[in-house]
């Protein structure tokens, strides 16, 4: 966005200083790098700004669950008992300010194996466009409130709406967690049926696959569906799922 906002104000004190007419290739370029940032920012497996994980090289059929924007105290319980019943351990980006409100929920998820990472502490749409005093700032909280819940420190962060910038990794980094990103999302907030959620995850199912729901947001009956139909095809398929820190574990 610097980047962006440095180019259109060189466009502009040279349209004035020059004439609108010799200003059209300045214009061109602003336009292009405007463009290239903004793609950047919406596909971050394109690792543009820095490192987002978005698969893992491995000849194992194994993949990852990620579930974000909980915990929900009505969704999370019934897809904890689908996950124990399943026998599959999954990670769950989590909102701070949720997992705040939820905490005894969140300390049964840790129990029963799953892995709690940072999701921010706001999930405020405005993420993206935050400074890095307040990227900071969401962050660090969102890593103490589910410390204090879970009992260990997020290693993971995955951005609101898979949105990175250079703020966003300057943080991480500062903060010492991986962003992860997604081999596939079902874009289950979407009022489609649960074979077409599935349908869009597997078609991108590849050893090493991460895979992205919301346990938030849905409607639980749907969510189980989704669940209970995608670990009977990868069952099928002879994968095994598991948590992102095992799927790392594998390289
Ligand atoms: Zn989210």
């Amino acid at each position: 966005m610097v980047l962006v906002a440095t180019v259109c104000a060189t466009v502009l004190i040279a349209t004035f200083a020059s004439g609108v007419a010799r200003c059209w290739w300045l214009a061109g370029v602003c336009s292009l790098a405007g463009a290239i940032i903004g793609l950047g920012v919406s596909f971050p497996q394109w690792q543009m700004f820095g490192e987002s994980i978005c698969a893992v090289a491995t000849q194992r059929k194994f993949v990852a669950l990620t579930f974000d924007d909980g915990p929900d105290a009505e969704n999370t319980p019934a897809l904890l008992a689908l996950l124990a019943q399943r026998k599959v351990r999954a990670t769950f980006f989590c909102i701070g300010n949720r997992v705040f409100q939820q905490s005894e929920l969140v300390k049964r998820m840790a129990a029963e194996g799953h892995r709690i990472e940072n999701h921010t502490f706001q999930h405020s749409p405005a993420t993206n466009i935050f400074s890095i005093s307040r990227l900071r700032e969401d962050l660090t909280q969102a890593q103490a409130e589910i410390l204090q819940a879970s009992g260990r420190a997020p290693e993971y962060f995955r951005p609101p709406v898979g949105l990175t910038n250079p703020r966003i990794f300057r943080v991480t980094d500062e903060l010492n967690l991986k962003v992860i990103g997604y081999t596939a999302r079902g874009l289950d907030r979407r009022n489609d049926p649960p074979e077409i959620i599935v349908e869009r995850l597997l078609r991108k199912l590849q050893p090493g696959a991460i895979f992205l729901l919301h346990d938030a947001g849905v409607p639980r009956e749907r969510l189980l569906a989704v669940v209970t139909l995608l670990l009977d095809k990868l069952e099928a398929d002879g994968y095994q799922c598991g948590r992102v820190d095992e799927l790392i574990a594998e390289t």
